[in-house]
């Protein structure tokens, strides 16, 4: 199956800790996403996933709202939306068979309705 190495980027609310102001925006870096909890050897689900922690101060998972990700095969347009715009998250990816194409993914409501458009970073500016 044909693969190829791509970028994908994310763009998420809220992009700064509720707990201690420091900046999200850096998987494993500055925040790790909180899967749930291993008791007696069973791993539950955490219910309100997706939920992060911030790396920075440890507090309590907080939950995130999704906009949009989107997985491209430049790395300078990935850079760029990072840069320009509320994209974050850069990762290097392999992809596969027609994952390989440059593509968005657009998160919506339970009725299928594009979510607002939330000010993810700093309540002003959209995604793209
Ligand atoms: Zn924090």
């Amino acid at each position: 199956m044909k693969s190829k190495t791509m970028y994908h980027i994310e763009c998420f609310t809220p992009q700064i800790c509720p707990h201690c102001a420091h900046p999200i925006n850096r998987e494993g870096v500055n925040f790790i996403r909180y899967m749930g909890t291993i008791k007696d050897g069973v791993k539950t689900i955490d219910p309100e996933y997706p939920r992060i922690i911030c790396k920075h101060c440890e507090g309590e998972p907080f939950k995130i709202i999704y906009f949009e990700t989107r997985q491209l095969g430049d790395k300078n347009e990935a850079e760029r939306l990072c840069r320009e715009s509320n994209f974050i998250n850069l990762m290097e990816v392999t992809a596969y068979g027609n994952m390989t194409q440059d593509h968005v993914t657009k998160y919506t409501d339970a009725n299928g309705k594009a979510l607002p458009r939330l000010q993810p970073r700093m309540q002003s500016v959209e995604c793209s």
